[in-house]
């Protein structure tokens, strides 16, 4: 298996306590961004003197600006059923909780996405328990077909990046050609005999079919696959260490490793306190592990969820975080309910502000909110993503585009004080693009959007 322990172990020992000297020359390897060895990682992850510290952020922050300029990605997730036959230790859907499950039928989940849409929302993921009998793949493809199909009057969901249990090459087939943004799997842990423990006498304990499931994605011909690791279960160094592995192995495989990695934090849940989790991540070791992956695999996004408080989610994007959920709600039928005044949750949430409001802070801290979805719908997907963005041009697609979708957001659903802060941003942006075609061009789109022409 290419998730090696005993040499996972070795390098951590090997690591132990770098000096400020060791920490400096990987700082300087990393700049050239030509990929960092697992050692190099490790010592990176030991790293304890806040000077040190403070220089793996700014390099990280650093990184960020380069490769994805001023953007932030926009998403929500939608949960659609509960039912799970798993008995994952941590999760409130685990199949021991005793409450009333329920899986939306394709009226609710149209009238999800209509909520959705009016918050302005074009990229979804789509999220379920696994349950072969209440929720089998037809179901998840019938889904997938709603939310395309469901528009309001400004819009529709562009991109679905869809969230479930590993599953066979068959099933994988049939989500690439329903037409899939990524498939987000996360690992949970990557430590064998934590696995175990946390995944007892379920479908999804056995740690090796769970780690092939994006092998078996790739041989279906989904090539954007999106890892993750549920910080809190296990030791964190090892975690990181774990994904870099993974990632490497489908890079070597497949030429093209993770598209993003998400960073959730375990959350109480429904019958889950954290009382016995001796792993549980510090904010310090938080941050940290952001800008080390940020440093590690510059090109993969980073994924942050509303588990994290607004003022975690406002420093992570300083050092590496590219894309954020916004207005979310973790509970099947949660947005219809939240309007109704009582939202159940698969775990607890900590950021509650609308879209709006967080477009509103981004646009504050001098970000630009995106709710881009060209490269899905160009098909600039897999290594063909993945050259774009090493060879560096992707900015000269990404930044018009990114303005083109704030333009049309603040068009479609801003209030007037969103709206004036958009504008200045996007007047100052589009003169600062660089090529003379690609600024008139974008100028040209945002008049015929005023005009009500959308892409
Ligand atoms: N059921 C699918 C699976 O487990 O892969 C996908 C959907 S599940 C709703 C999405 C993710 O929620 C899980 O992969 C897990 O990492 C996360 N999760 C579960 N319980 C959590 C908790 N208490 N706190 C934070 N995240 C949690
Ligand atoms: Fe089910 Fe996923 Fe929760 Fe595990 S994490 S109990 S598989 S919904």
């Amino acid at each position: 298996m290419f998730i090696n322990h005993e040499e996972i172990y070795n390098i951590l020992e090997e690591t132990k306590n770098p000096s400020n000297e060791e920490i400096k020359e990987v700082l300087n390897r990393a700049k050239k961004k030509e990929g960092l060895s697992y050692k190099d990682i490790a010592i990176l992850l030991q790293a304890e003197d806040e000077k040190d510290l403070e220089q793996i952020y700014s390099l990280a922050g650093e990184i960020k600006r380069d490769i994805y300029g001023k953007r932030i990605v926009v998403f929500a997730p939608l949960y659609v059923s509960d039912y799970c036959v798993n008995n994952c230790v941590y999760c409130g859907y685990r199949r021991d909780n005793n409450f009333c499950r329920r899986r939306l039928t394709m009226e609710e989940v149209a009238e999800e996405v209509k909520i959705l849409e009016q918050m302005g929302h074009k990229r979804l993921a789509l999220e379920l328990g696994e349950d072969p009998s209440n929720a089998p793949i037809d179901y998840v493809l019938e889904c997938l077909d709603t939310i395309y199909k469901t528009q309001n009057a400004n819009g529709e969901i562009r991109r679905v990046n869809v969230n479930i249990a590993a599953t066979t090459v068959e099933n994988y087939k049939k989500l690439h050609e329903k037409g899939i943004g990524t498939y987000i799997l996360f690992q949970e842990t990557y430590h064998k005999p934590t696995y175990e423990k946390m995944h007892p006498k379920s479908l999804k304990g056995d740690y090796e079919y769970h780690l092939t499931a994006f092998d078996r994605a790739m041989e279906a011909g989904i090539d954007d696959v999106g890892a993750g690791v549920l910080f809190g279960l296990a030791d964190p160094r090892f975690e990181v260490l774990g994904l870099m592995m993974h990632n490497a192995h489908l890079e070597e495989k497949y030429g093209v490793g993770f598209h993003t990695i998400s960073v959730p934090r375990l959350q109480p849940a429904t019958g889950v306190t954290l009382e016995n989790y001796p792993h549980l991540l510090t904010d310090k070791m938080f941050k940290k592990i952001v800008a080390i992956l940020r440093i590690a695999v510059p090109f993969t996004g980073l994924i942050l969820s509303t588990r994290e408080t607004p003022a975690m989610r406002k420093e992570l994007l300083k050092y590496g975080v590219s894309q954020i959920s916004a207005g979310s709600s973790t509970g099947v039928g949660g947005y219809k309910e939240r309007e109704a005044g009582n939202e159940s949750k698969q775990f607890k949430t900590s950021d509650e502000r609308s879209p709006i409001e967080i477009l509103k802070e981004l646009l504050d801290d001098g970000y630009i909110p995106s709710y881009c979805t060209a490269c899905y719908r160009k098909g600039r997907t897999g290594d063909r993503f993945m050259q774009l963005a090493k060879s560096g041009n992707i900015k000269y697609v990404c930044e018009p585009n990114a303005l083109m979708t704030l333009h049309e957001f603040t068009l479609d659903y801003g209030d007037k004080e969103l709206y004036n802060k958009a504008q200045e941003v996007i007047k100052n942006e589009t003169e600062k693009i660089q090529r003379e075609d690609l600024k008139t061009y974008t100028k040209e789109s945002m008049e015929k959007m005023k005009k009500g022409e959308r892409d």
